[in-house]
């Protein structure tokens, strides 16, 4: 199928991922798997009109709509989606629906569509002004919310896991976390017999992450976890379809940002970084790593 939010690219026999087409109102990568008797989508993408677009790819690709649904974290280009799904079972990690409901008041205010409108206008007004504060990437996709402003509905996940849990399905597939990272709780897809691993936003290629929300030195033990995984192939939250090196680029990243905010100012972003999407997440992480209370 053709969508203007992501292309399809298949991995392996009844395995694929979307990688979202930039300017699109996916933003970020989704996995659809055959599992068998079921059909898994792995994250569900900024917006409901793209999530109903992955809703159709599942249907080309597995010959059914998804009829399972899980998050990878809280993010909500990673789980507005959700409410394409909310028929289904959609799982996730303990902590993260516990996010989701701690927070649903708070996000609910930002998604209004007078509130996006504001924000699309304020990124418009800093980025002419030449702001690096804020990037096009960051525009699109807060364009793309308004755009849909009132399709909208936070759909926190039904079924949690701890630490892993492995599908009753033919195929071996498994959610597996640990813990902090990324978010407060991050989870990954692995399919073990074909060593691909959809990461979420742990591992991303050639986009910034945001770490605001997490721990940058748990998530460093977190990338070792997965190397231990030994994944041919890695999806990541954002970005191409990587080899298991796309691991270690994640490991430099942050231990730039821990070496960056720990040294004395100035400082620059490394020029090999300069042309990675959402280049605000850098300072923005420099400064979180500086404000927390105890350094470590
Ligand atoms: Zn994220």
């Amino acid at each position: 199928m053709k969508s203007r939010h992501f292309t399809v690219q298949p991995l392996s026999e009844g395995v694929s991922a979307t990688i979202a087409t930039p300017g699109g109102a996916a933003v970020s990568n989704s996995a659809v798997v055959d599992v068998g008797d079921a059909t898994l989508v792995f994250d569900t993408m900024l917006t409901p009109r793209a999530a109903e677009d992955l809703a159709t790819a599942a249907l080309e690709l597995t010959g059914r709509r998804p009829t399972l649904a899980a998050n990878s974290h809280w993010h909500l280009d990673h789980i507005l989606g959700n409410s394409v799904f909310s028929s289904l079972p959609i799982y996730a990690t303990r902590r993260t629906r516990e996010i989701l409901l701690e927070k649903r008041v708070e996000l609910e205010g930002e998604l209004k569509p007078e509130a996006l409108a504001r924000d699309v206008s304020e990124i418009e007004r800093q980025l002419k002004a030449g702001d690096p504060g804020v990037s096009a990437e960051l525009l699109a996709l807060n364009r793309a919310l308004l755009e849909d402003a009132a399709n909208l509905r936070l759909t926190p996940p039904t079924r949690v896991f701890e630490s892993k849990f492995r599908l009753p399905s033919q195929r071996r597939v498994e959610l597996v976390s640990w813990g902090s990272g990324h978010t407060e709780s991050d989870s990954v897809l692995f399919l073990p017999d074909e060593g691909i691993l959809y990461a979420g936003d742990l591992v991303l290629a050639g986009v910034h992450p945001s770490t605001g929300s997490g721990d940058p030195e748990h998530w460093l033990t977190v990338l070792d976890e997965i190397d231990r995984l030994h994944p041919e192939r890695i999806v990541p939250g954002h970005g191409p379809v990587s080899s298991g090196a796309v691991v270690g680029e994640m490991r430099e990243y942050l231990t730039t940002v821990l070496r960056v905010a720990s040294a004395p100012d100035p400082h620059e972003m490394p020029a090999k970084y300069a042309t990675w999407g959402f280049r605000e997440s850098f300072e923005q992480s420099i400064r979180f790593v500086r404000s927390r209370p105890t350094p470590r």
